[in-house]
């Protein structure tokens, strides 16, 4: 059996051609590939109408269609047209569309890609965002909460008659040299080609709401404080048809680390030492964020000696150069002395090996300063 176009439009066998146009009105919209992106059998539901409408809309093919059913229009016997995609059908229909909303059948996302106004753009969204030394180092992804202002699913637009979409006007103005043409931008819609023709209750002044989503953000490494990342089209919907979103800006604050800190694309470790331990030497393990280091510490070091070790810094955005890592020594200094220690100290005021250096073998505070900078 064939298709049952009263039923594709949901009209009675004896509706009216202005039911019957309503009727396809209804059915075009719900159906249409804007509000349903992606959906196959909606597009199929819209070509379907739009083939019903075709004969339905004709009494002459209305006519044949009641005595022979769909067949007849099958096989290009009866003339009926074999619409190849979504484009085609908005093509035939145009003059039908026009008539339904004055200007061209264009909802909500705009199907056509020709004839399009300037593309308006939602407001951005700004938010900022806390990161840790981890984040600073190897970067992060983050799922964060954005209220979005957006188009609600039932909002509509048309193409606006004063501009026919194009968002722009030509006028006429007199100048002492004559008549003279300019350019304007459309004051019906604001340029965007589209006016608002239905909003539901609850919406705002341009049938939007707000929504909460998660957006999936990628911070890269090298990130800091102070960093602006846009996320492109992540803001509000555009208050009209066609428009684009607005971004989504995020700064960036750093939380205070307890153990590292910052300086350019350098990080500063103080690492707890005992006297013994830099007499006698050792090891140490440091957690950093680039893992575990081990730090040797020669016996006899000096308490102002700096560790450097090339690398293992903060990264630069957008780049693979990383600042060093310096450890500086905090050495613990034994604030009770027992008899024990007080006699083996005394002793050695006066062991040779004890005595303040002067002179060429040490080095000044200055030179040491110079001697960590530039090495
Ligand atoms: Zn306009």
């Amino acid at each position: 059996m064939g298709k049952d176009y009263y039923a594709i439009l949901g009209v009675s066998r004896n509706a009216t051609q202005e039911e019957i146009k309503k009727a396809y009105r209804r059915v075009a919209l719900k159906y249409h590939p804007d509000r349903n992106p992606g959906n196959k059998e909606a597009e199929e539901k819209f070509k379907e109408a739009a083939e019903a409408y075709e004969v339905l809309s004709d009494p002459e093919k209305r006519a044949r269609y009641d005595r022979f059913g769909s067949e007849a229009f099958s096989g290009g016997a009866g003339g009926f047209h074999d619409f190849n995609d979504i484009e085609d059908i908005f093509r035939h229909f145009s003059d039908i569309f026009g008539d339904f909303f004055g200007g061209g059948f264009e909802t909500r996302n705009t199907y056509h890609s020709t004839r399009r106004a300037a593309r308006i753009k939602g407001t951005d969204l700004r938010i900022t965002l806390r990161i840790d030394l981890n984040d600073i180092v190897h970067g992060s992804e983050r799922k964060i909460k954005v209220k979005r202002k957006v188009v609600h699913p039932q909002t509509f637009y048309q193409t606006c008659p004063a501009c026919r979409g194009t968002g722009k006007v030509q006028r006429i103005t007199h100048t002492i040299f004559g008549p003279a043409q300019t350019t304007a931008t459309c004051r019906q819609c604001g340029g965007s080609g589209q006016i608002l023709i239905q909003k539901p209750s609850g919406t705002d002044e341009n049938g939007m709401i707000w929504k909460e989503e998660i957006v999936t953000v990628k911070i890269p490494k090298g990130v800091r404080e102070g960093v602006q990342l846009r996320v492109g089209q992540k803001g509000n919907d555009a208050p009209s048809g066609n428009g684009v979103p607005g971004d989504l800006l995020i700064h960036f604050k750093e939380k205070h680390d307890p153990h590292f800190q910052i300086d350019g694309l350098n990080l500063h470790y103080d690492l707890p030492v005992s006297l013994p331990e830099l007499v006698l030497g050792g090891s140490k393990i440091i957690d950093t964020p680039h893992g575990k280091i081990k730090i040797h510490i020669p016996k006899g070091t000096s308490p102002n000696k700096t560790f450097r070790i090339p690398g293992k810094g903060i990264p630069k955005l957008n780049s693979e150069h990383y600042g060093d890592l310096l450890i500086h020594l905090d050495v613990h200094m034994p604030t009770r002395l027992s008899e024990e220690d007080k006699k083996y100290f005394q002793k050695k005021l006066n062991d040779p090996n004890f005595q303040v250096k002067t002179g060429s073998k040490r080095k000044s505070f200055f030179e040491r300063i110079h001697e960590i900078f530039s090495s």
